[in-house]
């Protein structure tokens, strides 16, 4: 990757990644990067959403309209393009299944999305509880699918982050569908 551009305003050398020119202060145009790079994060699953929304309310705060009150058309521009990938970018890290699948991504692992998924034992699983949880029929019966869930899912990210750090991306993909669904049955109970 490219480590360095040169400011479209007053042409100085910066780096690539860099939203304000270190020498005159005007906003970057925005070049595509990883979610990852849009907060300086490592590239990694697990995530320090504390760190993650700090940022997020830095960058925020930087792009403010307000702060460009008085800027160039096409800083003014500029900001609303980044405010647009920052929130995306926000959105992607924030939620786990989004977020694997971007590291996946990075880590150059193909994601199909029409590949049907094949582990029966999963799918019957899936169903089970799926069922459970649309005959549910008291407030103490969805409080426990729900801790079930909890379990469940928890139970899904360990095996993810482990599968991250042996670098088996096959195997995270097929535990992220899991969970994808996992977290879905949990959305629909609420
Ligand atoms: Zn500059």
């Amino acid at each position: 990757m490219t480590s360095s551009k040169n400011c479209w305003s007053c042409n100085k050398t910066i780096g690539y990644k860099d939203l304000v020119c270190k020498a005159c202060g005007v906003l970057q145009k925005p070049v595509e990067l990883n979610p990852f790079d849009v907060f300086s994060l490592a590239k990694k699953f697990e995530i320090n959403k504390k760190i993650l929304e700090d940022k997020y309310f830095k960058l925020q705060s930087l792009l403010h309209p307000d702060k460009f009150i008085n800027a160039s058309q096409e800083e003014k521009h500029f900001s609303n393009v980044h405010t647009s990938l920052v929130n995306n970018a926000f959105k992607i890290l924030g939620d786990d299944v989004s977020r694997i699948k971007a590291l996946l991504e990075y880590s150059g692992y193909q994601i199909s999305e029409n590949e049907s998924f094949q582990d029966v034992s999963v799918l019957e699983e899936i169903m089970e509880l799926q069922n459970m949880s649309m005959s549910v029929e008291s407030e103490s019966e969805k409080k426990k699918i729900q801790s079930h869930l909890k379990v469940k899912i928890k139970k899904e990210i360990k095996k993810i982050s482990q599968f991250f750090n042996e670098k088996k991306y096959k195997d995270v993909h097929n535990s992220c569908i899991k969970l994808s669904y996992l977290q879905k049955i949990n959305i629909n109970l609420k």
